[in-house]
């Protein structure tokens, strides 16, 4: 969901929200692991694994719009070790795929 879709929904609950607190929260839960911003998309998803400490591999299916999370760290230390041959010092990892879900590509 994007944070507008978030406040649009908490709005019916609570009236006079406003953007700058539903990014806070979202800031705060992606501080905690506890949510991933999905970059391509500009939205986030609650992070699947319950892992405080990992860069998640997002698969985002562009017909149903469901994002499954998986958690490997030979894919991130790999990555990291491709980066680094030039120097690069890596912060923080995105990896997104888009395609289809078991379900759509059925
Ligand atoms: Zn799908």
């Amino acid at each position: 969901m994007t944070a507008y879709e978030i406040l649009d929904q908490l709005k019916n609950e609570e009236a006079g929200l406003a953007p700058p607190t539903v990014y806070r929260a979202l800031t705060a839960l992606m501080d905690e692991g506890r949510a991933h911003r999905l970059e391509s998309l500009n939205a986030f998803v609650s992070c699947q694994c319950a892992h405080v400490d990992h860069a998640p591999v997002l698969a985002v299916c562009d017909d149903c719009g469901s994002v499954e999370e998986h958690a490997d760290e030979i894919v991130m230390d790999r990555l990291t070790a491709i980066t680094r041959a030039t120097g690069f010092h890596a912060r923080r990892h995105v990896v997104e795929v888009h395609g289809s879900c078991g379900a759509c590509a059925a």
